[in-house]
């Protein structure tokens, strides 16, 4: 509500609960850059995630990220100063126990993501908001793995988090106006601009994306062309500023795969079914840049066409 709305008689005015700490799961891309936005924007963060090795990549490109920043007068060395140190990162869940709003960034995977839930609950306090950064999954269903639905949302930024202007916001069926007011809230502060999506498959940005993405591979398997010359038509020819199989290196090709599975699964529709490349890169072992092979080598410089 903004401040010159006073509510009416008969009505009461929402109370929106305060975020003032933020909690993250996963030191993933994801996690690393929700955690970037949130320091910057003043929000003391804990980073959590089971590998230690992991916490201290993140911490390493959460620098780097805040030093191009600096060096693109985006932000001022005390800005850099102070986002790091608002930054801490624990591999025990216990770490959340202060948080006022704990966003889970981790694989996508639906079976790992209710063992996540599991595993936090115990530590968090009853007011704690949780939301999922999921690009896919029934917010419904996950709400429901917890003891609080009614405190549960899907929070969706886009990678990269720093750069990236949206946010989609999905409510579960159980999602109260509290919950969804304060995360609108949080999203305007960290200045992103929210999309309000339904609770279908993969809401809105990669019911539409994803599927393009899955028929590039599906032009790169039916020999329609190469990797190169089918990102060169898309960039060239629609306008994209990154073609669609660059563009799925850097999602992770496990994460689109994820997302095709959850769309193929919820919808029952044939017309989403991953393509088998993807597939067999997802089973290779080859998930984009992350992994440093995709459909492209980026051992190379400049990365190379894997076909
Ligand atoms: P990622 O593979 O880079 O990172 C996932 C992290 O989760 C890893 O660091 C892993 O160690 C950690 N993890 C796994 N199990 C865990 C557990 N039990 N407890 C704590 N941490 C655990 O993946 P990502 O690209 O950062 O994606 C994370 C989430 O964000 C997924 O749900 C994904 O769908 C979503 N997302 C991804 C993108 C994208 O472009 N990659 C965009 C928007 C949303």
């Amino acid at each position: 509500m903004s401040s010159d709305v006073q509510p009416t008689a008969g009505f009461t005015a929402i109370d929106t609960p305060d975020i003032r700490s933020v909690g993250i799961i996963g030191a993933g891309q994801m996690g690393t850059g929700i955690a970037h936005v949130c320091a910057i924007a003043g929000l003391p963060v804990t980073i959590v995630d089971i590998k230690q090795d992991v916490l201290t990549k993140a911490e390493a490109n959460l620098g780097r990220n805040l030093d191009r920043q600096v060096r693109r007068s985006l932000i001022t060395p005390d800005q850099r100063d102070n986002a790091l140190a608002l930054v801490t990162t624990s591999t025990d869940y216990a770490a959340l126990s202060d948080a006022d709003f704990v966003i889970e960034a981790a694989t996508e995977k639906e079976d790992l993501k209710r063992v996540v839930f599991k595993a936090l609950i115990p530590h968090l306090k009853p007011s704690a908001l949780i939301a999922s950064n999921t690009s896919s999954i029934s917010i419904t269903r996950l709400g429901a793995a917890t003891d609080r639905p009614e405190k549960f949302i899907g929070m969706h930024f886009m990678n990269p988090v720093p750069v990236m202007k949206l946010v989609e916001i999905i409510r579960g069926i159980a999602t109260d106006e509290p919950t969804f007011q304060a995360v609108k809230a949080l999203a305007h502060k960290l200045g992103k601009t929210s999309a309000v999506a339904e609770d279908f498959p993969a809401f809105i940005v990669n019911r539409i994306l994803v599927p393009m993405i899955n028929e590039a591979v599906f032009a790169l398997y039916e020999g329609v062309a190469p990797v190169s010359a089918i990102d060169d038509a898309m960039k060239l020819g629609a306008n994209h500023p990154m073609g669609p199989l660059e563009l799925a290196d850097f999602i992770g090709l496990d994460t689109c795969l994820s997302i095709m599975q959850v769309l193929y699964d919820g919808l029952s529709d044939s017309k989403y079914r991953p393509c088998p490349l993807l597939v067999k890169y997802v089973e290779a072992g080859w998930y984009g840049r992350k992994t440093g092979r995709g459909f492209y080598d980026y051992t190379q410089t400049p990365p190379r066409p894997t076909r």
